[in-house]
């Protein structure tokens, strides 16, 4: 059974100092996944771990890795100044971007971050707009076709828009290694959300055999391999945890067979884990507030998919706990539902719950990893406070909930709403 970190007497009182709805994330479960995945990997010195920064970009979880001896994996401006406010520069920052305009990876080279180029083509566009070529350099490779584990097909890559192909990244490492570039990095990401212990070991093997080759062809030298993120969670109750431990036994067995006999020992691994590292660790806590029965029975919330895109848009499954009935038979068949005006904000669909009255909280789980982040402002609805639970047992708000003021706040080109909202929610 999926148990919250948060009893029902928590949440009320939490929800008596910050309204719902609000995202909580549990510190004491991030710092521990956190240890378990530095240990998993400890066997290879160079190992480090970027946390995705797109997952949950909040200053104070960003630091918590920091003191966990993480990096950070950023593609954007503004994740790379959260990293810079975080305090983390130099080769603590991945720059794994796509599409990347030219002041994005300006930003990134002024912070020394290591900079993962998507395409061929972006090498000559750094040097015209940004510069000479850093010393270290990582290419994101696109094997094409499908990926599988198993024969069964784990992803598309060949669909997919990032990296390069197998004789691109053969003549980036050629004209890198030419105009300079001393350290090289080969980086992949081929499947999402892997609920197996068996994605990061098989990737390994392949990029470790592409690593080796591509030193025979180009001399390069290759000095970290980028396993990226794609480790997945159990979502549902049915899936099993992943082992890292197991994952991080499964790379090295790889890295004994294929790098070390090509005299290739001292690669470092490297990591770009953002589901894995938060989201588990991460609730939405939500009020209901309508029950409707009309051809279906409908249980309306005061957090929408503004909220938590991930079921709206791709039909994800949040598991739901009615908090204080855990214990109650799961009787009852609902839609849980939002209040945009659309018709696929529902947090949950021909659910078995318990009864469920209004002003019941509800807790989504494992909202901890692309929930808050991917949150817009559709029909004006404002995005949530986020709430740290801390390792004392204390809650300490790390975002504000947004207010009025925050929503109009680009008008200010329109005079009448000036001060309108001044001081109110
Ligand atoms: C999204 C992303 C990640 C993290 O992916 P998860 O599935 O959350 O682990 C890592 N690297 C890059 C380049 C990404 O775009």
């Amino acid at each position: 059974m999926k148990k919250p970190f948060i009893t029902k007497t928590k949440a009320e009182e939490i929800a008596s100092e910050y309204p719902t709805p609000f995202h909580i994330y549990d510190e004491k479960g991030i710092r521990d996944n956190a240890r378990s995945v530095n240990k998993a990997f400890s066997w290879n010195k160079g190992y480090r771990q970027y946390f995705a920064v797109k997952a949950l970009p909040n200053p104070f979880i960003l630091k918590l890795f920091k003191e966990e001896g993480c990096g950070l994996d950023c593609s954007s401006m503004a994740e790379l100044r959260l990293a810079e406010a975080a305090g983390f520069s130099g080769d603590e920052i991945m720059f794994s971007s796509n599409e990347t305009p030219a002041e994005e990876y300006a930003y990134a080279a002024k912070l020394g971050a290591i900079i993962n180029f998507d395409d061929i083509t972006h090498i000559p566009f750094f040097e015209e707009n940004v510069g000479p070529l850093p010393e270290t350099v990582c290419c994101r490779y696109n094997p094409g076709g499908t990926f599988s584990i198993s024969n069964s097909i784990m992803d598309n890559p060949g669909d997919a828009k990032y990296g390069m192909t197998r004789q691109q990244i053969a003549e980036s490492f050629r004209i890198l290694k030419e105009k300079g570039v001393k350290r090289f990095g080969i980086h992949a990401f081929l499947a999402s959300n892997t609920v197996t212990d068996e994605y990061y070991p098989v990737l390994s093997a392949d990029l470790f055999r592409l690593a080796v080759s591509l030193k025979e062809e180009t001399g390069a030298a290759v000095s970290f391999i980028n396993l990226s993120g794609g480790v997945g969670i159990p979502y549902t109750e049915e899936q099993k945890k992943n082992d890292i431990g197991l994952i991080g036994e499964g790379v090295r067995k790889h890295y004994e067979e294929i790098l070390i006999p090509a005299g290739m020992g001292e690669v470092s691994i490297l990591t770009e884990m953002g589901r894995y590292m938060t989201g588990p660790y991460g609730a939405l806590v939500t009020r209901a507030v309508h029950e409707k029965h009309i051809y279906k029975e409908y249980i309306g919330v005061d957090a929408s998919a503004a909220n938590l895109m991930r079921p709206a848009m791709y039909g994800s499954y949040h598991h739901i706990t009615v908090l204080g009935k855990e214990d109650l038979p799961r009787d009852h068949v609902y839609d849980v539902v939002g209040s945009l005006c659309e018709n696929n904000d529902k947090f949950a669909i021909d659910r078995h719950l318990p009864e469920i009255k209004p002003g019941d909280l509800i807790y989504i789980h494992d909202t901890g990893a692309h929930g808050f982040s991917m949150g817009y402002n559709y029909n004006g609805k404002l995005k949530s406070a986020e709430l740290l639970l801390q390792e004392d047992g204390g809650v300490k708000q790390i975002r504000r909930a947004e207010t009025m003021n925050d929503y109009f706040a680009t008008f200010d080109c329109f005079e009448e709403w000036k001060g309108l909202f001044d001081g109110k929610q």
